[in-house]
């Protein structure tokens, strides 16, 4: 036996934020956590005994990478799926595989797969050409949100288009640089969702086929950028909050995925299913990190566990409310400098940052709240209150 004593060794690709809160998780496990990292910088580096630099796209860096490794998994859906094809022709053992994560990748493919399952979608066309799009807009009327099918975050790649004279304007561009892109060749075009709030219904499937779902949050985004998570959507009604589960159950089983998703819904009270699906995410995900502190299982746990084809551990809730704010980088670059001011305001916060260089805008940290129902809005304002201190040095 070689010391310290590990278990199965797990390769996450990418070396961000994410697979650095899968470290502690490992930790607890015993498992062997290395990551592929983009720079030296990046956050996960850090958090784990072996890190190695190297490009995602690179095929001979990949096949290095996986010698070895029981289980490769992601951090982030970018790594092209040809390379996985072919790591997997050679033996690898890739989760979730790429059959699945092109959904996350592609939204057209998702748009069509959600169709296919019979699940609610937004109206919704795949267009190539402006006057596709005028016809699209013409038809299902006006507002129309375009996409990007591939490459999107946070935002980047959503134009709102009001009008078609304002779809003239600004999408003339989007379709002209079409044909310079070697990763697509046509846009989605979706009707402009008239949604009440945003959910997210989280799941976790193993890939002998157990599947367990986390209670649906909702989530609030600020510029598109994820802010606020409430867990369990307050008065989501119990009809709703079902059918949500159960189609990103239904999700994960049909789409083969293993490992966690995230299912970002658009709340709409009077239609059909009362939610439409807005998009799939194959990884943990900022709207799952209240489960660090706030579930029986966390989803980096869940995670690890189902890519390692584990049985994977209860995802109650562990309070009656998880409350998670995001905190970016903002006036100070003194993070742990501000931790005594921020520690002794708020002692029920926990606290997780990601070892980012705090530059203003950038989401470098998260604070999670647990407690009961009837002290809600007090759980947000401790949750805000952490997250202002660590982001500008000062108390709301
Ligand atoms: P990203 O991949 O950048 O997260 P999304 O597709 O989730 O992009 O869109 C970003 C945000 O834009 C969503 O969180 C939502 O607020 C808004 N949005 C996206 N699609 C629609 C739609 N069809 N109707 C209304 N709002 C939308």
């Amino acid at each position: 036996m070689t010391y310290p004593v590990t278990g199965p060794v797990v390769g996450v690709i990418g070396g961000g934020q994410l697979a650095r809160m899968m470290a502690p998780a490992a930790t607890n496990l015993g498992l062997n956590l290395h990551i592929l990292a983009e720079t030296p910088q990046v956050g996960a580096v850090a958090a784990v005994r072996t890190a190695v630099v190297g490009d995602y796209k690179n095929l001979d860096t990949l096949r290095e990478f996986a010698a070895g490794k029981d289980v490769i998994t992601f951090d982030h859906e970018h790594v092209p799926t040809e390379l996985l094809h072919t790591l997997i022709a050679e033996g690898v053992n890739v989760q979730p595989r790429p059959e699945a994560l092109q959904y996350a990748q592609d939204k057209l493919l998702m748009r069509a797969a959600i169709e296919r399952l019979g699940l609610p979608n937004p109206r919704w066309a795949k267009v190539s050409t402006l006057t596709e799009l005028l016809e699209f807009g013409d038809a299902t009327g006006w507002p129309v949100v375009l996409k990007t099918p591939r490459g999107g975050y946070d935002g980047k790649g959503v134009l709102v288009l009001e009008s078609a004279g304002d779809a003239r304007e600004r999408a003339a561009s989007w379709f002209n640089q079409l044909e310079s892109r070697t990763d697509f060749s046509s846009l989605l075009a979706e009707e402009k969702v008239p949604f009440t709030r945003e959910l997210s219904a989280l799941v976790a499937r193993r890939e002998s086929g157990q599947v367990i779902p986390w209670p649906v949050a909702e989530t609030i985004q600020v510029h598109s950028v994820c802010d606020e998570v409430i867990s369990p959507a307050p008065n989501l009604e119990a009809q709703v909050a079902a059918a949500a589960s159960e189609a990103a159950v239904h999700i994960a089983t049909e789409l083969g995925v293993t490992g966690v998703m995230a299912v970002e819904l658009f709340e709409v009270p009077g239609s059909a299913s009362g939610f439409y699906i807005n998009e799939l995410a194959m990884r943990p995900h900022n709207t799952g990190h209240w489960t660090q502190d706030g579930a029986v299982t966390s989803q980096f746990e869940q995670h690890l566990r189902a890519v390692l084809d584990l049985p994977l551990g209860d995802a109650s809730a562990l309070a009656e409310v998880s409350v998670m704010k995001n905190y970016l980088g903002g006036e100070h670059d003194d993070i742990f400098g501000v931790y005594p001011l921020a520690f002794s305001a708020e002692p029920r916060a926990k606290i997780h940052f990601y070892g980012k260089e705090p530059r203003p805008g950038r989401k470098i940290g998260h604070v999670n709240v647990t407690g009961g129902a009837h002290e809600l809005e007090q759980l947000r304002h401790i949750a805000a209150n952490a997250a202002s201190i660590l982001r500008d040095g000062r108390p709301l």
